[in-house]
């Protein structure tokens, strides 16, 4: 395993810098001999940096980099918002994140159910739902979205003595074993992974390397400046070039192999990992995380009879049907493939997940300027 050294004075966002990387990136790319080379990021915030910086105009041409499940919002499953809109219609008090207010379950969303007189309330974070429970008597159910980073904060506050009327209903997903997923995929194209600099501080770079073992495929560590991003992919064409899998860290400035090994600890003390669908993409082995028989009392699954059948007599809307959010986030479509793209969808009226979230793929290129794909211009323009 490789640490790649980063100049303690490194300016993120200076162009000089970025050039030479880009151009090293080129040359790296050149050397293959063959294009394109795909590449996956699994984060909504290294789209953000790539779409908001307009790092695509500095890939070279050979290089496609694309988005995976990166997006927590995107990934929850219908049944899983079914599960929320069911409890809150029963008359439970659901809290949630603002995103999660807009993501359709099979007819509804939480924020539908609300307009129908549910009571949702949006919160910033787990421990305002917490204190909302503390405030008033009536049970409170966190819907509780995210991956590792935030489901950490989860299991803080149930470790923290929450009150007797406070409950999760649990759609947090562990990031690694989709990885593994996608890797498989029948025609998947990648040949490596950039990995989310801010899940690994968490779980250390040491959790790929199972991962780049099985694939034989390299996974490289990468923060979130412009220069992060650049430097990050240089480091996996570098890999995919040498033909040695392996695991290599450009973040060491947040990230080491072990990770913040209280988070472990409070991650896998609460949760335990199951299998279950994510949005789009397929059944993920360990993907989901579960409370443990400890925590069951705080479980809303096993404390209410959420009965989603209700919801199951409405077929989806015509719109939702051409939603192409599975196909995205599985890295075989972009938002542009989508028709409804910028037209029927858009952010004050998101057809599907992606376009939700900040997360969200078709949200960032739509936020962005549509279709980010600037070497075509450059191209036209040579
Ligand atoms: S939760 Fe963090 S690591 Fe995961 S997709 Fe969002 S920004 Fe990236
Ligand atoms: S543009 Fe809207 S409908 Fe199309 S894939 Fe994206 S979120 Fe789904």
């Amino acid at each position: 395993m490789q640490e790649v050294a980063v100049d303690a004075e490194l300016t993120f966002r200076d162009p000089a810098r970025a050039r030479a990387l880009s151009a090293r990136l080129e040359e790296e790319v050149h050397a293959l001999g063959r294009d394109p080379v795909t590449v996956m990021h699994v984060c909504g915030s290294h789209e953000q940096a790539i779409a908001r910086f307009g790092l695509r105009a500095a890939f070279p041409e050979g290089l496609d980099v694309i988005m995976g499940p990166g997006c927590p919002v995107c990934v929850t499953d219908v049944p899983e918002v079914d599960e929320a809109v069911a409890l809150a219609r029963s008359g439970i008090r659901v809290s949630t994140y603002g995103d999660m207010l807009r993501v359709r379950g099979t007819v509804q969303s939480l924020g539908d159910a609300r307009a129908d007189g549910a009571k949702v309330d949006v919160v910033y974070g787990v421990s305002q739902a917490v204190a909302l429970a503390r405030e008033i008597r009536e049970p409170v159910v966190f819907f509780a979205s995210g991956f590792e980073t935030t489901a950490v904060a989860t299991a803080a506050a149930l470790l923290d003595d929450p009150p007797a009327n406070f409950s999760v209903l649990s759609a947090h997903k562990y990031i690694p074993p989709v990885m593994e997923i996608v890797a498989e995929m029948p025609g998947a194209k990648v040949e490596g992974f950039l990995a989310a600099g801010h899940a690994a501080t968490i779980t250390g770079y040491g959790v790929f390397e199972p991962f780049v073992e099985r694939h034989r495929m390299p996974v490289v560590v990468a923060g979130f400046e412009p220069l992060d991003v650049l430097a990050g992919l240089l480091e996996l064409v570098r890999a995919i070039r040498s033909g040695v899998p392996k695991v290599v860290n450009t973040y060491p400035r947040c990230v080491t192999r072990e990770g913040n090994r209280r988070a472990q600890e409070l991650l896998w003390r609460v949760f335990r990992p199951i299998g279950g669908r994510w949005r789009g993409i397929a059944h993920v082995p360990n993907g989901n995380l579960r409370l443990r028989d400890d925590f069951a009392d705080f479980d809303a699954r096993r404390r209410f009879d959420i009965d989603v059948s209700s919801l199951w007599d409405y077929a989806p809307p015509k719109l939702v049907q051409k939603c192409q959010c599975g196909d995205i986030m599985a890295g075989i479509a972009s938002p542009t493939d989508c028709e409804l793209f910028g037209k029927e969808c858009t952010s004050d009226a998101p057809v599907g997940a992606c376009m939700v979230s900040s997360e969200g793929t078709c949200k960032i290129w739509l936020t962005y300027g549509g279709h980010p794909d600037l070497r075509n211009i450059r191209r036209r323009a040579s």
